[in-house]
């Protein structure tokens, strides 16, 4: 599989603490990737890093293309946790937010083909109805909707995702993870999600990938579950408990040691 994100010996800190500290993995093409660890493990920092929003040091590749040299930026669809759309005051419709999605628009003037492909993309996100209101006037869970077509609108080949779910409410929630499954699944999009839900986004997810300012673990769910440096993390329980539902019927591997089992 084609290498799609990969760092090597990454570090960066803010000021002199470390917040990363060598870190390396190789995201493929196809995979769909949990990124979890404690509170200020340095999750978010690691995305911005991998973007070029904040300078860290060793190798960073995107598609295979050096960071420095990366300019296909319309392959990557970013979902930032606070967004400056959020914050701006200016009145800006939420069709004009997925509108920014697009690469190089040339002018003011928007063309019916363009138009066509940010409906699509609200459409995907049920946001359709919400086109001509003011951006500023919607929930939360509505503006991270909009937010999420905007990162689709330019049919992105990785999704990258800041805790997209902490603001919705459980359905949309629900919405929220079957889409990103979807696009994983049939559309082949590659996604690296920090979330805090990972007992839903374990229903989807291919690959757990545990920061706490080191990379403590890359591997499959399955890897997850068996993972010593992951048991000293988080304990056996709790580290199944994330994983648990991928073998939840009759596969538990800790049989009748599972908590979650036996309140089934
Ligand atoms: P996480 O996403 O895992 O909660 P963060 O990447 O947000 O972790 O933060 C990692 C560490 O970096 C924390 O100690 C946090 O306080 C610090 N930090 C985050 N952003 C900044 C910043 N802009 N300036 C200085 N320190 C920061």
């Amino acid at each position: 599989m084609p290498s799609i994100l990969k760092a090597e010996d990454v570090c960066f800190s803010y000021t002199r603490a470390t917040v990363l500290d060598h870190i390396s993995f190789d995201i493929q093409s196809g995979d769909y990737v949990g990124l979890i660890g404690p509170n200020g493990g340095g999750k978010t920092t690691l995305l911005k890093v991998l973007l070029g929003l904040e300078k860290g040091q060793g190798k960073i590749s995107l598609f295979g293309t050096p960071l420095s040299e990366f300019k296909d930026w319309q392959k990557i669809g970013y979902l930032a946790q606070k967004s400056p759309v959020s914050q701006t005051r200016f009145p800006i419709s939420a069709e004009e937010v997925v509108l920014m999605g697009l690469p190089s628009r040339h002018g003011a003037d928007v063309s019916r083909a363009e138009l066509k492909e940010v409906h699509a993309a609200m459409q995907q996100t049920q946001t359709r109805e919400y086109a001509g209101r003011i951006f500023q006037d919607l929930s939360i869970g509505q503006q991270q909707r909009v937010l999420l077509a905007r990162a689709l609108v330019s049919k992105p080949q990785l999704l990258i995702l800041d805790e997209p779910s902490t603001a919705l409410d459980a359905g949309s929630r629900d919405m929220f993870f079957d889409l990103l499954g979807r696009l994983n699944k049939q559309d082949g999009v590659t996604i690296l999600l920090i979330t805090h839900d990972t007992g839903e986004v374990g229903k989807h997810i291919s690959k757990f990938m545990y920061v706490d300012k080191n990379l403590v673990f890359f591997g499959t769910k399955e890897e997850f579950c068996h993972s010593p440096e992951v048991a000293k993390k988080l304990g056996p329980f709790a580290q199944h408990t994330i994983d648990h539902l991928h073998n939840h019927h009759g596969h538990c591997p800790l049989g009748a040691a599972c908590e979650e089992c036996k309140h089934d």
